[in-house]
């Protein structure tokens, strides 16, 4: 999971979300749940809101669509952060709505939303915060673990699944990748060839799992770099660290 910045909607759009919102303001509380699944699923608004409201989600994702809570490519779900059926209100509100894979969507996530009432969300919400102040992804391992034992960081980890089935080792071989890559990009440096550069990059920012590269990234200016990046390869702290590397994926 990592941080995502949201852009704003075109107006039109805007306009249309906030239409919706104050149909269902006029909608009883005690039969919002219900009402949000209805109009969700009306054919206009399937047109005219969810599908443009998809695609500016995936112009948001990092890599190729990648879901918004496990990292993973070619995600296709629009995920209301607070369930619909615990808030009504918030069905149609641009900031409650990301990019989800199925499996975050309907086996993990679903309606597994929770509220402390006091801090706001135990769930880390990565177009607010920063998820790195909560989850550590370990890079050898592909598994995420909370940090200083952060209760947001741990409910995040159990609701979304981030651990489950083969998400770990499929993050162990993007980093695996990653590092080849980090390589490959350094030669072609060296022998001057763009070309080869932007390649390099294009592959880097697309593959499955963005999470483990943006992880790497964020990893490598920390203060625990050397011991983190120990067992690598000598070069990939450095090309990690490197100004025009960095630039390329504009962090
Ligand atoms: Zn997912």
């Amino acid at each position: 999971m990592i941080r995502i910045v949201r852009p704003r909607l075109p107006t039109e759009l805007e306009a249309s979300l906030l239409v919706l919102t104050q149909e269902m303001a006029r909608t009883p509380v005690t039969e919002r749940g219900e009402q949000a699944e209805r109009m969700w699923e009306r054919k206009t608004v399937r047109r005219d809101v969810y599908r443009p409201v998809r695609e500016a989600l995936e112009d948001m994702a990092p890599g190729v669509d990648c879901c918004m809570y496990c990292g993973n490519h070619l995600a296709d779900t629009v995920d209301h952060f607070v369930p619909k059926s615990q808030c009504g209100l918030r069905t149609f509100y641009w900031p409650n709505l990301l990019l989800a894979c199925s499996t975050c969507n309907t086996r993990f996530k679903g309606n597994k939303y929770r509220s402390d009432g006091l801090v706001g969300s135990l769930l880390v919400d990565p177009t607010r915060e920063d998820p790195f102040d909560h989850l550590d992804l370990g890079l050898a391992s592909g598994v995420y673990r909370p940090v200083e034992d952060s209760p947001k960081g741990e409910w995040t980890i159990k609701v979304c699944g981030l651990n489950e089935g083969k998400r770990p080792r499929v993050r162990a071989e993007a980093w695996l990748n990653l590092a080849d890559d980090l390589e490959g990009w350094a030669r072609a440096r060296a022998d001057g060839d763009r070309k080869n550069m932007r390649r390099k990059v294009y592959r880097m920012r697309t593959q499955p799992f963005a999470d483990v590269c943006y992880a790497a990234l964020h990893k490598a200016v920390s203060g625990d770099a050397p011991r983190i990046f120990a067992a690598e390869e000598p070069g990939v702290l450095e090309l990690l660290r490197d100004g025009e590397l960095r630039a390329a994926f504009q962090v």
